[in-house]
Formats: C-alpha cells, structure tokens, sequence
C-alpha cells in the first residue's frame, strides 16, 4: 500500500511518528508536517492523495479541527486529541513500536505514563487517558543524550525518584515539559530533580490560585535545592471565567520569588469580550517573554508594544483596576 501520515500541528507528534515506523516494513510511507499553529489562526489546508491507499491525520490542537481536507483517497482516518475523535487509540501493535528519528535529530521523545492522578476542570487528560498508568520504561525512550519526557503527571509515578536516578547516572540531558505538579514535591524527588542535567527551566503548574498557601511551602524545598533565580517557571491557567486578579496575583506571586511565569491562555479567551481579549493578548506577551517581564514594567512594555494611546489605557484599566 502507499500511505500519507499527516501531522497537522505538533512539534512532534508521537502517533505518526510510530505508524510511520510500523508501516514502513511493508509498505510505501510518506510523512508530512503541515506546522499548523496552536493558536487560533485562519490556515486550512486541501490535500490532494490521488494515488494513496491511505491517509491518517492527527491534530492536538482543537482549533485545528476540521481545517484539512484529503480528496483522492477513499481511506482517510482522523485521530488526536484535537480531532473530532479524541478517543480514538492506535491499535496495540502500533502502540507497542518505537517511534521513527530522523538522522540528524538528537533528541527523543516519549511517556513513561499516561493519564493523571488528577481531575482538573479544564483538562482533557482524565477524560481521554483516564488514571495514571505505566505507558513505557525509560531505557527504552532514551534513543539519544536528550531526552523529553510528555508525561502529564510524572511525580505522580511512584517509580519516578528511579527514572530520575536512571537520567543522573547517564548524564542524560532531559525535560518533562508538560508542567510538574508541585504539589508532589518532597525533599527526596526535589534533590534529585537538581541534581538532573535539565534543560532550560523547571517547569510547573500554577493553575489553580488556591494552591498558593501550599507552594510557597513548597518553594522552600524547591528554592533549597535550586537557589539559582529565575530558575523555576510556572504555567498559570486562565479562562475568561475567572477573575483577573486570580491571574494577576499568580503573576505577581512570581515575580516576588523571581520565578518565570507562562500564561497559558484558554482558547476561550480568543472568543470573549474585545477589552478582555486584548489585554489577555498583551499580558501574556509581557509574561511569556522573560526579557520583557525581569526588565520593565507592564505599563512601559504596553507603550512600546503599541502607539494606539486609547488601546493602551484600556488595557490598564483592566490590568489596575482588577489587579
Ligand atoms: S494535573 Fe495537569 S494533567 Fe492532571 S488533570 Fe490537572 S491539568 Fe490535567
């Protein structure tokens, strides 16, 4: 058979990257990265597969849904949590392949685990991978000297203190980029998370403002075995439905320990209110550029970003008078 894999919008998408490799044995593949964005955008994409027996899409993305056409092929298959079939599975026998590298890429990918031991309103993780369970070992994701982990929960895993150990003795340059839950962290996985040769920042997760009594207990562990400023970042949730101060306390909450903050912004925030919508816009420029945050105010950064005098003092009145 002559097969097309299509990945709509992932970096790098671990679903056809294993079909790639378990068809490849026996038929014809073909692989395309269309690099469609996360953010809202307008692109779309018809793909003519005349002469292909099959076509497999994946999205991650939700606003990526229904944006790729295929003509020519009577076999197409949509999938990814993105897609408009989120629960669908690979069959095991794909599950259970190694996914495909190029040659001249130095890093590998994979989940020790899946699902989570957490039910966050927000999250699609507990409805379509369910409880945290085993997925993979680490011997066998770490094909490189750079490893990132997907796992959504990985402090979660009782055997993590081991894959850290596994990662330390090798030297292996590694991160879990999917947020730690802070919640989790002792002394023992916290010296051993320093003791990792990381990449960049340890990221966490501050999506819920009512946590926050909690982590600055936690920041002493973490600021113990890491001391270094600015080396911890924090992914805060919001959705429209929230208050701003529940986001701007975050915010400030990180400044004051000099961690980096990450807004994470809901795709709802793209269809509310023009006033909220563009002062979601500008603060998570501000906050998701570390060069702008650590040097200068909001305000400052606001009269550089824009000459619309009016559109400025919208936005801070957002920003004072729910700050
Ligand atoms: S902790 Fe993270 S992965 Fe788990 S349910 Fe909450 S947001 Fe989702």
């Amino acid at each position: 058979m002559k097969i097309l894999l299509v990945n709509v919008d992932s970096r790098w998408n671990m679903a056809i990257r294993r079909m790639y490799n378990y068809f490849k044995k026996d038929h014809e593949v073909e692989m395309i990265d269309l690099g469609f964005s996360g953010y809202p955008h307008k692109r779309s994409k018809i793909i003519d597969a005349s002469g292909y027996d099959r076509v497999y899409v994946s999205n991650i993305f939700d606003n990526n849904k229904d944006r790729v056409t295929v003509t020519g092929c009577d076999w197409v298959e949509f999938g990814g949590i993105g897609s408009n079939y989120p629960e669908r599975q690979l069959p095991p026998e794909i599950e259970n392949t190694d996914p495909f590298y190029f040659d001249d890429e130095d890093t590998s990918y994979g989940f020790i685990t899946r699902g989570c031991i957490r039910n966050c309103w927000f999250c699609k993780v507990p409805k379509y991978e369910g409880a945290l369970k085993v997925y993979n070992n680490v011997e066998r994701i770490v094909k490189h000297r750079k490893v990132k982990f997907l796992d959504n929960n990985i402090l979660a895993y009782e055997h993590h203190c081991e894959v850290f150990q596994w990662l330390i003795d090798r030297n292996i340059r590694c991160e879990f980029n999917q947020g730690l839950d802070f919640r989790l962290i002792n002394e023992k996985n916290m010296e051993l998370l320093s003791k990792l040769n990381y990449m960049g920042e340890y990221i966490f997760a501050f999506d819920d403002p009512k946590y926050q009594r909690m982590l600055d207990k936690k920041l002493v562990i973490m600021k113990k075995w890491v001391p270094k400023p600015w080396k911890f970042k924090f992914y805060i949730y919001f959705h429209p439905s929230m208050e701003v101060s529940e986001l701007l306390d975050r915010v400030e909450w990180c400044r004051k320990n000099e961690c980096k903050p990450y807004i994470m912004r809901d795709r709802a925030c793209w269809e509310c209110e023009e006033n909220l919508k563009n002062f979601m816009t500008d603060i998570t420029a501000y906050c998701n550029q570390p060069a702008f945050f650590k040097n200068m105010s909001f305000e400052d950064f606001l009269s550089r970003r824009h000459t619309d005098k009016e559109r400025i003092t919208r936005t801070l009145n957002i920003y004072n008078t729910k700050g």
